[in-house]
């Protein structure tokens, strides 16, 4: 069985953790590989490799971090697709779909080619007689990563590369589901001519995590994954003296209106319910319809999932995959299960799906309720499986404030040919992320990605210029240096002039 191995101090490692996790390829239902689960005694030799990089890393000319980055990018887009492949292999996502999140995660390597003009600071001349005040940003020191199964590349690229730009090192813990991704990008990163030790993978579950978040050499963690574990993160890295942001779970719901252009709002729906068999913190999981919209939305809806292609990720012409794990896919049935029994319409039944060849793969066909009320599980759980609920509403204004209660709030959009209407939205919406006939309002590497409420612990988003922010610390220097006037010794409070 091959072996999926920490990359530490620039090379590939069992290290001494005497568990391993199985991987499987979701499509066969096979097992593939089984991954190394760390343990404190990794961790310890992670940072340590990482904090002795830093001496020379965090020194290092902007210069020499952008060349390498520049080359990082270089790599990755001539291998996108030999990612994609391994990435599909563990996670299940058409290749297609693979190939847009490596996009996706090459365009924050991207951003962070450009680090020097990131982290100028600000100058202020003459702040009192003889007297400039400027600002720098200096990096925090070894950093570390924690991230979720659904987009093994690219949430990693969210993190790293703007953390190693900055001047840090970096601990990735991914996810023990789909590893073996970060085991290759580690290699194309060296390849680029990254110094050993500036960036090191651990993988493993729990242990490895919490022997992260209590490590004192640690300055800061960045989470991606489900609320629970978010909020664990938030709180047990804080407490242990770190700067943590830890993006959670999400519920995120589409608003279509009666004015809306219905083909484009149910093309939408089945994109963003759908895509990556719901597995994405950005899917939309609750259709909310106003008025007539409703009929419309099913109609539309289910026509197109009649046509839409089950398959493995790697089979030309599959538009969905399957479900991560068999537990996932046996947690999902029982969400369609628990929809039935609390009275939801099911409209559209994905659980007899059979996918020839792959029988033991852990496929579920897309499934679509109707008239689902704000008190069923299926609407008050994120599911993360191919299920949509539409709930049905009278008034716009019972739509937002329906939005507006939901303890998550990551995305949402709202479909309507009405400009005030959107606009209305856009202001009153409690949501970090907001698409106006766009369903899944991911924003690209130059702005920042974070939701608002139980989606995200911690004050900074993550990439985009407040990733900038988060791997760094502003020093303000206030400096006399031009004709200094000898004023004497004066114990009064300072003021300028
Ligand atoms: P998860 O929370 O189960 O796992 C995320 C990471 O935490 C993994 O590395 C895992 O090993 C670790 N972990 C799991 N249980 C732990 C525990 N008890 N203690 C310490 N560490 C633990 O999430 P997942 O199932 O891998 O990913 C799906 C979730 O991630 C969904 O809820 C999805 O919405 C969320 N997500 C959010 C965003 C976002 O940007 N807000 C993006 C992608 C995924």
């Amino acid at each position: 069985m091959r072996q999926v191995h920490h990359w530490i101090d620039g090379s590939l490692t069992p290290g001494s953790a005497s568990r391993v996790g199985p991987v499987f390829n979701p499509a066969t239902g096979v097992q593939t590989a089984e991954v190394v689960m760390g343990n404190g005694h990794d961790v310890d030799l992670a940072v340590a490799a990482a904090s002795r990089a830093f001496e020379t890393w965090g020194d290092s000319p902007l210069v020499q971090r952008q060349n390498i980055m520049f080359a990082f990018r270089e790599i990755v887009a001539a291998k996108r697709d030999e990612i994609a492949r391994v990435l599909t292999s563990e996670h299940g996502k058409t290749l297609e779909d693979a190939r847009g999140e490596v996009q996706r995660g090459l365009e924050v390597i991207e951003f962070a080619c450009n680090i020097a003009h990131l982290l100028k600071g600000d100058y202020s001349e003459q702040v009192s007689t003889g007297v400039d005040t400027f600002t720098i940003r200096q990096p925090l020191g070894v950093v570390a990563g924690i991230t979720p199964f659904n987009f093994p590349a690219m949430v990693p690229m969210w993190m790293y590369p703007i953390a190693i730009a900055c001047g840090n090192t970096f601990v990735l813990k991914p996810s023990e589901k789909d590893p073996s991704v970060s085991e290759l990008c580690a290699t194309l990163f060296a390849e680029a001519g990254l110094p050993d030790g500036v960036f090191n993978v651990v993988h493993g579950d729990k242990e490895a995590v919490d022997a992260i978040l209590t490590h004192p050499g640690v300055s800061a963690v960045s989470f991606v994954g489900s609320t629970p574990i978010a909020r664990y993160i938030y709180e047990t890295g804080t407490r242990n003296g770190k700067r943590v942001q830890a993006l959670g779970g999400a519920k995120n719901h589409m608003i279509v209106l009666p004015d809306a252009d219905i083909d484009l709002a149910a093309d939408a729906a089945v994109s963003a319910g759908y895509g990556s068999a719901g597995e994405r913190c950005m899917a939309i999981s609750a259709v909310v319809t106003v008025g007539d919209a409703g009929d419309q939305m099913i109609e539309g809806i289910s026509t197109r999932i009649e046509k839409l292609t089950v398959g493995p990720g790697d089979q030309p012409g599959a538009e969905m995959g399957p479900l991560i794990t068999r537990e996932h896919l046996d947690k999902v049935r029982g969400y369609v299960e628990s929809g039935v029994s609390e009275g939801a319409t099911l409209v559209v039944d994905g659980r007899d799906i059979v996918v020839e060849g792959h029988e033991a793969g852990f496929f579920l066909g897309p499934t679509l309720f109707d008239r689902v009320t704000s008190g069923m599980r299926i609407y008050a759980d994120e599911i993360f499986g191919p299920v949509l609920s539409t709930v049905r509403m009278d008034h716009f204004e019972d739509a937002i404030a329906l939005i507006n209660a939901n303890p998550y709030g990551n995305g949402t959009a709202v479909f309507t040919n009405d400009g005030g209407a959107a606009r209305k939205f856009q202001r009153e919406i409690q949501v970090g992320m907001v698409g106006i006939n766009v369903p899944i309002p991911v924003p690209l590497s130059f702005y920042s990605f974070g939701g608002w409420k139980s989606s995200i612990f911690g004050s900074h988003a993550i990439y985009g210029p407040e990733g900038v922010h988060f791997y760094t610390r502003q020093k303000v220097v206030i400096s006399r240096w031009a004709d200094p006037i000898h004023r004497g010794v004066d114990l009064g409070f300072p003021t300028h002039g």
